[in-house]
């Protein structure tokens, strides 16, 4: 641990929910291969603003989602200026990535979920979605990865959502598997990526059709008090 608590502290000043570290070896980008650590920089979403989604996304939602990941990117930048200042490479993977270059899988260029994951600050559930045991899925991920050696704080978390099948019938475009996922294997294993974006398509009086957020709003640990699925 040489550098992490300040970079932690830095970012939580700037206004980072959660911050956390990972090796990723050999899940590093096979196009930087040298860049095998990440920072996972976590913003939350706002109870009220998420209270919006009721059956379909709302503007303000949408305003929202925007400005969370314009933050995150902006958090992102202040990573790469402490590591570059100190001699090191860092390249920030902007919170809401294009799919430009492989529109058919509906991936980005590096997975957030996967460097999260590794960082020990939770899991991802049936929806897909990377879940925080005290903020649950109500919050938007960066990442930045470097060649900065930074070390997990925390182990990889088992959590999960046992037998809960809520987002899956609350999706509807029946995108979710219902699957529990497991570490390691292919997303379609619980999500059909291209029927969940197909169905934003049909909210475009809303947010231009880019954002749902259904399994979202349903989910068990979303609520205020804290709820956990059966
Ligand atoms: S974002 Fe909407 S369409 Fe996509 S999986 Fe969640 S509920 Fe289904
Ligand atoms: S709604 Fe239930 S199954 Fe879906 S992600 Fe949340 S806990 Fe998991």
């Amino acid at each position: 641990m040489m550098y992490e608590q300040e970079l932690k502290t830095l970012l939580q000043a700037n206004g980072a929910t959660l911050v956390g570290f990972s090796d990723l070896g050999d899940r590093a980008p096979a196009e930087f291969p040298n860049l095998r650590y990440a920072v996972t920089i976590v913003r939350r979403l706002s109870d009220t603003v998420v209270e919006t989604i009721n059956g379909k996304p709302s503007i303000m939602y949408f305003h929202h989602y925007r400005t969370t990941n314009t933050k995150l990117d902006l958090l992102a930048l202040d990573a790469v200026d402490f590591m570059e200042a100190r001699g090191y490479a860092a390249l920030p993977i902007a919170a809401s990535q294009s799919t430009n270059t492989d529109k058919d899988a509906y991936k980005g260029v590096f997975s957030h979920k996967t460097a999260a994951v590794l960082s020990g600050l939770g899991f991802i559930g049936k929806n897909a979605l990377f879940i925080n045991p005290q903020y649950g899925s109500k919050i938007r991920l960066a990442t930045v990865l470097t060649d900065m050696p930074l070390s997990p704080e925390f182990p990889v978390m088992e959590r999960g959502c046992g037998a809960c099948e809520i987002c899956k019938n609350a999706c509807p475009a029946k995108a979710i598997t219902g699957n529990n996922y497991i570490y390691g294997n292919a997303r379609d294993t619980v999500l059909d990526a291209r029927r969940c974006s197909e169905h934003m398509k049909t909210y475009k009086d809303i947010g231009r059709g880019a954002v749902c957020g259904i399994c979202m709003r349903v989910c068990p640990y979303n609520q205020r008090k804290g709820g956990t699925p059966s």
